[in-house]
């Protein structure tokens, strides 16, 4: 059987154990383009977008609707979805259960993280962060160096990437020092889809006495991860993306039980010690666990934390073993049609996230000098992508929702755009984001 036909993709379907999982999904329908690249019609969308907001589901909606009768008749503070929610989360990151909490975003989680960990004292100055991290990261930790009267033109040390993709592990470690007190990371790069080696830099910070944590935000719900074993001091992650927790819903966060004794940087209320959140008088005493990183009672309980609960119990069903490697052979697949059919001219497309399956995360980043017009051409052709400038074209196969055959769909979709000139309709410099 040729594995560039779609009989290929068929039998990959058919031997797909989470197959079954797209019928739980809303996948919407729209009048788009067909392969001709002339006709319309009405079809569902393939949507290649899940690494930057998850589809909706019953599952969540059930939930939401269930949040709402708890809130009618106010059982909602008893309801213990709140508790029910970290606890799968927790096994998703490898983490204890009193290690995690749903609370915050990604963005004010970093601010609450960094701030609790961050102390300078003596020539323990520094943060370490580097060049390829989403932007909210990098506002964060040189906001937490101002805050405490710190430079961050001095403190801030920013890994440079050699290649503009990714962010060499060695690099990162030789800038590690007795200068350095936390360090600052994602799992996964946002663009190139680079996973670094969380288990390999967590030690080698320990071995320089420093603080390192971890945004997840495009690992979490994909990739399984050992935190609690590994010794990662603190992590951070949404759960939109790849969990398709809802738009708007609360994030996670962890904690290492070893710190459970560390005052957080934005202590709340609701982060006091239960026996004494009442007691408006008393000083701020610590839970015991993560829960002191609670950011208010309104962020924990209620509309944001039940999907998050119902999304999460989806993913721990399914299974994170089972969803990694879906995810590994669904982004092999595409990476395989891409060399086979797409590289070289006419088409011009290459592959520009890591190969190695213990170097990447959940999407390819398919790289074109054209990638703007093509995104804008593959939307209208009923393709959600997401272009990501000057030149890469995301696309995340989710492995509860997307298809074999879809991801063979998207690569015939690449090569009309091409064969038809269908991306030069399109203005070059829109600036209009997929
Ligand atoms: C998506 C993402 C965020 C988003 O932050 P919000 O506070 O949820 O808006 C933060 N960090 C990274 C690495 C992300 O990928």
């Amino acid at each position: 059987m040729e594995r560039t036909g779609l009989d290929y993709a068929n039998k990959l379907h058919a031997e797909d154990p989470l197959a079954g999982y797209k019928e739980r999904f809303y996948i919407p329908e729209r009048n788009t383009l067909d392969m001709d690249g002339l006709t319309k019609s009405i079809k569902p969308i393939i949507y290649m977008d899940g690494n930057s907001l998850g589809l909706a589901s019953k599952d969540v909606e059930e939930e939401m609707k269930a949040e709402f009768e708890r809130w009618k008749d106010l059982s909602t503070r008893r309801s213990g979805v709140d508790k029910k929610a970290a606890e799968l989360q927790s096994k998703l990151v490898g983490a204890k259960p009193e290690e995690v909490i749903v609370t915050g975003s990604a963005s004010v989680n970093v601010h609450a993280l960094v701030s609790t960990f961050y102390k300078p004292e003596g020539k323990r100055t520094k943060i370490i962060g580097d060049e390829l991290n989403f932007s909210s990261d990098i506002y964060a930790l040189a906001s937490q160096l101002r805050l405490k009267g710190r430079d961050p033109k001095e403190d801030l040390i920013i890994v440079k990437s050699r290649d503009g993709r990714t962010i060499s592990e060695d690099d990162i470690i030789a800038a590690m020092s007795d200068e350095v007190s936390v360090c600052h990371l994602p799992s996964v790069y946002f663009v190139s889809g680079q996973l670094l080696d969380i288990k390999r830099l967590t030690e080698a910070a320990h071995e320089h006495g420093i603080i390192i944590g971890y945004d997840c935000c495009h690992s979490v719900g994909v990739i399984p991860h050992e935190f609690h074993e590994w010794g990662v001091d603190y992590a951070l992650w949404c759960n939109y993306k790849y969990m398709n927790g809802s738009t708007g819903s609360i994030a996670g966060l962890f904690v290492h039980e070893k710190h459970f004794d560390v005052t957080p940087g934005l202590p709340t209320w609701w982060g006091n010690s239960p026996s004494n959140r009442f007691d408006f008088e008393s000083e701020w005493t610590s839970t015991g666990n993560a829960e002191s990183w609670h950011l208010g009672s309104n962020l924990g309980i209620g509309f944001g934390v039940s999907p998050v609960y119902a999304s999460s119990k989806m993913v721990v069903e399914a299974g994170l073993d089972r969803i990694r490697e879906k995810s590994l052979k669904a982004t092999d697949y595409l990476m395989y049609l891409v060399d086979e059919l797409l590289t070289g001219r006419p088409y011009n497309y290459s592959v520009g996230n890591p190969r190695e399956a213990e170097r990447r995360g959940g999407h390819v980043a398919v790289e074109h000098e054209e990638a703007r017009r093509i995104s804008m051409a593959l939307a209208d052709r009923g393709i959600i992508p997401d272009f990501r400038p000057p030149k890469v074209i995301r696309l995340s196969p989710i492995p509860l929702y997307s298809s074999y055959q879809e991801i063979w769909e998207v690569v015939q979709h690449l090569k009309a755009v091409i064969d038809n000139k269908e991306y030069l309709r399109y203005e070059a410099d829109k600036k209009e984001n997929f």
